[in-house]
C-alpha cells in the first residue's frame, strides 16, 4: 500500500486551524479576556423565518407516506434549479436546467472538479487567494504557477502573452483582498482562455456583496465565457448557509475540450460520487431565492455592509491603508509599521484581544497584510472599532 505522497507537500495545517490554535493558547493564559473574532469568514446572522418556515414544512413532508422523499435527482431538484435559472435570466444569461448542478457547497465543488482534469495540466492560482485552490492542486501533484496580485495591479492581475496555463482560478470578489474584476478585465481572461483552450474556474462565492452596478456578478455576463468557464456559487455567504451546506456549479454544454463536453464529464462524476443535498436544505435554498427571501437577505447584507463601513471609517481615521470592504465582506489592510502579518496577528490578539487573519496565510504576496471580516455582530464591530481607534500606531 502506498499513500498519496503529495499530501506531504502540504503545509502542516490549514490556515484557520493555525489561527484557532493561537486563540486556544491565548485563552489558556488569559482566561478573563473576551476575544472579538473578526478572523474566520463565518456568518453570524440567524436564518430568516422565510427560510425556516420552508425547512419546517419540508420536514413535515418527510413524515408522510405521500410526500416522503428518498434519493433526489442527481444534479438537484428542479424546483431549486428553476429558481437559479430565473436568477441568471434576470442578469440576461440563459442557462438550461441540466447545466446547473446542486451541491453541498463551493468548497467541495471547487475541489472535486479537479477529478475531471488530467494531472498533467498546469494550473494558475492568484496570490493571495482562498487557500483551498492551492492545497487541492498540491494534493493532486499538479504543476502550479502563481499570478501576482499586488497594490500595483490593484490586486487584479491580468493575463499576458507568455503565460502558459490550462486551469485558471479567478475569485471575484476576491477573498481576501475584496478586489472585483471589471467586465473589460474579465473579457481579457475569457479571450486568453479560449485562445489557449484553457478552462477558467470562476469562484463567485461573494457575488452578493457587489455594490457597484457595473461590476460583473457572473463570468457568464462576459461574451465567449460559455465555452471556457465553469462558475461556482454558494448559498453560504449570500444566504447564511455555512451550516446548512448548499451551492451549485454551472457548466455550459458548449464547454468542450478534446471533443468531450465537460458538462457530461462533471455529470458523470457528480452522479457517481455524490448522492445529493438533502431535500430539506434544497427547499430552504429555494426559499432564500423567493421574493420574500430576497427581501430578508437584502436587509442582512445591508447589516454586514454597514459593519464594513464602520471598520473602514476607523481605519481611515487612524491612517491605516486598506482595500476592499466595498464590494466584499472583507477588509484587507496593510499592517502598520511594516509588521509581518503573523506579528500583527499576535499584537492584535495580545493587546486588543481582536482576532483577524494574517495575510501570509493566503499566499506569499499576503505578507505584511491582514484580513478583517465584517460578518460579526454589530456590538462586536463597534467594540473592535473602539479598540482599533486607540491603537498606538
Ligand atoms: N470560495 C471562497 C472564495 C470562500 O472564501 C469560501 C468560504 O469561505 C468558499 C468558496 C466556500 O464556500 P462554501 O461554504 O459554499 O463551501
Amino acid at each position: 500500500m502506498k499513500i498519496n505522497c503529495n499530501y506531504l507537500n502540504l503545509d502542516e495545517n490549514y490556515l484557520f486551524q493555525k489561527v484557532n490554535e493561537r486563540i486556544s493558547s491565548f485563552r489558556i493564559k488569559n482566561k478573563k479576556s473576551k476575544i472579538i473574532n473578526l478572523g474566520i469568514g463565518d456568518v453570524k446572522f440567524p436564518l430568516p423565518m422565510s427560510v425556516i418556515e420552508s425547512c419546517v414544512k419540508s420536514s413535515y413532508e418527510m413524515a408522510s407516506r405521500d410526500t416522503f422523499r428518498g434519493y433526489g435527482p442527481n444534479g438537484g431538484y428542479s424546483f431549486l434549479k428553476e429558481k437559479i435559472q430565473e436568477d441568471y435570466n434576470s442578469k440576461g444569461i440563459h442557462v438550461e436546467l441540466d447545466e446547473i448542478f446542486i451541491s453541498d457547497g463551493a468548497k467541495s465543488d471547487m475541489s472535486n472538479i479537479l477529478d475531471i482534469f488530467s494531472r498533467d495540466n498546469v494550473c494558475l492560482i492568484p496570490d493571495p487567494v482562498y487557500p483551498v485552490y492551492l492545497d487541492t492542486n498540491i494534493m493532486d501533484g499538479r504543476k502550479i504557477i502563481f499570478l501576482n496580485a499586488s497594490e500595483e495591479n490593484n490586486f487584479l492581475p491580468e493575463p499576458y502573452t507568455e503565460l502558459k496555463a490550462d486551469i485558471i482560478y479567478i475569485c471575484s470578489p476576491n477573498n481576501p483582498t475584496g478586489a472585483v474584476y471589471s467586465k473589460l478585465q474579465l473579457k481579457k481572461w475569457v479571450d486568453f482562455a479560449n485562445n489557449r483552450n484553457a478552462v477558467i474556474l470562476f469562484d463567485s462565492a461573494y457575488e452578493s456583496f457587489i455594490s457597484e452596478e457595473e461590476l460583473p456578478k457572473s463570468i457568464f455576463e462576459i461574451e465567449g465565457s460559455n465555452s471556457c468557464a465553469i462558475e461556482f456559487k454558494s448559498f453560504s455567504k449570500a444566504a447564511g448557509f455555512t451550516g446548512m451546506r448548499c451551492g451549485y456549479t454551472i457548466i455550459f454544454k458548449e464547454l468542450i475540450r478534446e471533443n468531450i463536453s465537460l458538462n457530461s464529464l462533471w455529470d458523470r462524476r457528480h452522479s457517481t460520487k455524490f448522492n445529493g443535498v438533502p431535500y430539506i436544505i434544497q427547499r430552504a435554498a429555494e426559499a432564500s431565492l423567493s421574493s420574500k427571501g430576497k427581501e430578508d437577505y437584502k436587509n442582512i447584507l445591508l447589516y454586514y455592509k454597514e459593519n464594513a463601513r464602520i471598520i473602514s471609517d476607523v481605519l481611515a481615521d487612524i491612517s491605516i491603508e486598506f482595500f476592499g470592504g466595498k464590494n466584499s465582506p472583507y477588509i484587507w489592510l496593510k499592517c502598520p509599521n511594516k509588521m509581518k502579518s503573523w506579528d500583527f496577528f499576535d499584537y492584535l490578539l495580545e493587546n486588543l484581544n481582536i482576532v483577524g487573519t494574517p495575510g501570509s496565510g493566503f499566499g506569499k504576496n499576503g505578507e505584511y497584510y491582514f484580513r478583517l471580516s465584517c460578518f460579526g455582530e454589530r456590538e462586536e464591530i463597534l467594540a473592535a472599532s473602539k479598540k482599533l481607534k486607540d491603537m498606538p500606531f
